[in-house]
């Protein structure tokens, strides 16, 4: 018996969800928008902004690579995406609130699909505490 799904639904379950804000842009829709926080550069180790000629590989998500924080926002055909509320306040730190003129939260956001192949593993071993020894069933 497969217990993985069974496992990923009891921890979905138990997880208490963040809220999310849904935010609108202005005049963009259906596109993926890239915002750019120059205020919070990337760092090297010992804490300075990353020089402008220094290697970076490029972003995989939109293909440039980036030297300041950096936000990809799916927008909807509403112009619409779902974000944290950590990042909706660095939003409005930004000029012009980087374009979005409208929020609202949402207290039960979807879960985000990311772009990442998922592998299922086998289950070597329970943790005592998470798993009572009743809810294991052996095949
Ligand atoms: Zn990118």
């Amino acid at each position: 018996m497969n217990l993985i799904p069974e496992i990923i639904q009891r921890y979905r379950r138990s997880k208490k969800k963040a809220e999310g804000i849904r935010i609108r842009h202005k005049t963009l829709k259906s596109i993926l928008l890239v915002v750019r926080d120059q205020s919070r550069p990337l760092l090297t180790t010992d804490k300075k902004p990353l020089p402008p000629n220094f290697p970076l590989d490029p972003c995989s998500t939109c293909g440039v690579p980036h030297y300041v924080k950096t936000y990809h926002l799916p927008l909807d055909s509403e112009g619409t995406v779902i974000v944290s509320r950590t990042i909706y306040e660095r939003l409005q730190r930004l000029a012009d609130h980087a374009g979005f003129d409208f929020a609202n939260v949402v207290n039960n956001p979807p879960d985000q699909i990311l772009n990442i192949p998922i592998v299922e593993q086998k289950v070597i071993a329970f943790s005592p505490e998470r798993v009572r020894r009743d809810h294991i069933h052996a095949d």
